[in-house]
């Protein structure tokens, strides 16, 4: 074979079968390995390989950290990246199966009582909201583009959970659809202002 051919598949399998089931003997390894000393990551590929599961070293943090000192996002750029995540399926969606419902060690049998009592996005109080909501905004996508899709649905740009004297305020409520919906507490942070100029 010459510099620079192309391998036949015929010869990859041949020698893939060749190296089949051997073990480098303890030498060979510490060869290679000797081999590979002081050698840099050529390419991005690599440098992730070579990273892998490497823990940084406490020098390494803290010349990130100071690399990063003193930086700060500005307001735009802030918007850019919530709207940047927007209608992005999560890395983690479906990957949970196995520690949903009984599963998780947070599970409780007997749950029906629990979800009166957390479960307060229902009732007339809520249903006015929404209506009023939506009613302000035409009936539309706030962040209305192309991409809008799925159902309309009326964000709460002050979180539910934290703000329960904002619930039914209706400059706290903004119609978007499922698509421009923030599914992460980082991207709600980050429209936030977005959403109350929007609005106003
Ligand atoms: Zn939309």
């Amino acid at each position: 074979m010459k510099k620079g051919e192309k391998m036949s598949d015929e010869l990859k399998l041949k020698l893939s079968l060749a190296k089949k089931g051997k073990v480098f003997t303890d030498e060979h390894r510490a060869n290679l390995s000797k081999a590979h000393i002081g050698k840099k990551p050529t390419n991005l590929d690599m440098l992730r390989t070579y990273r892998k599961g490497r823990p940084l070293t406490e020098e390494h943090k803290r010349k990130i950290g100071l690399a990063h000192k003193g930086k700060t996002i500005s307001p735009e750029a802030k918007i850019k990246i919530g709207l940047a995540g927007l209608g992005r399926v999560p890395w983690n969606k479906g990957n949970g199966e196995y520690m949903k419902g009984s599963k998780n060690h947070t599970w409780i049998p007997d749950r029906d009582k629990l979800k009166q009592k957390y479960n307060r996005q229902i009732g007339p109080l809520h249903t006015q909201w929404v209506k009023a909501c939506k009613d302000r905004d035409g009936g539309k996508c706030k962040l209305g583009s192309k991409e809008c899709s799925g159902r309309l649905e009326v964000h709460h740009i002050y979180r539910f959970s934290e703000h329960p004297e904002l619930r039914y305020e209706l400059t706290n409520g903004i119609t978007l659809c499922h698509f421009h919906h923030p599914r992460k507490k980082a991207q709600e942070d980050e429209l936030r202002e977005l959403f109350i100029k929007l609005i106003s």
